[in-house]
């Protein structure tokens, strides 16, 4: 099925030069980028996108990490794309994650675990629709 993930290369993976790396393991494993801008999240903006979350003893700290500077946001596009993607970043704690997940080889800590993907078809569309506009997404 075709679908689109929302993807962010979150600050410590800016701050870390991961950009390129990041998007190569992408492009290897064949998910296509059809929208893709660097932005910085205000905190307000940062607490919208992780509302899911609100509530949670993290929530203040990882909206505060998400607001700390700059991120890479993109969409990509492909079959099973929402699942392949969360496969390739692998355990949100990055000591669970599997070898050669983006996770495993480059996070540093629990929060700062360089990359985000959407986990399901709904919150993908929420995310994207934070995002981006209908102009700003190609069609490949
Ligand atoms: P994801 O879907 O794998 O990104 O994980 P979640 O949706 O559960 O959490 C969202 C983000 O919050 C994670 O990617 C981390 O950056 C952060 N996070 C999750 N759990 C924790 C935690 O226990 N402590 C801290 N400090 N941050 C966390």
């Amino acid at each position: 099925m075709e679908e689109r993930t929302l993807s962010i290369i979150k600050p410590d993976g800016v701050s870390r030069n991961l950009i390129g790396a990041v998007i190569k393991r992408l492009e290897e494993e064949g998910l296509n980028i059809v929208a893709m801008k660097m932005i910085r999240m205000t905190k307000e903006q940062a607490k919208e996108f992780y509302k899911i979350h609100e509530g949670k003893p993290f929530y203040e700290s990882v909206t505060d990490f998400m607001s700390s500077g700059p991120c890479v946001v993109m969409i990509l596009e492909g079959e099973n794309v929402i699942q392949r993607y969360r496969k390739l970043m692998g355990a949100t704690n990055y000591k669970e994650a599997e070898e050669g997940t983006i996770r495993r080889e480059f996070a540093t800590d629990i929060e700062k675990n360089v990359v985000h993907g959407s986990d399901s078809e709904e919150n993908a569309r929420f995310e994207i629709n934070h995002f981006f506009n209908a102009l700003e997404i190609a069609v490949r």
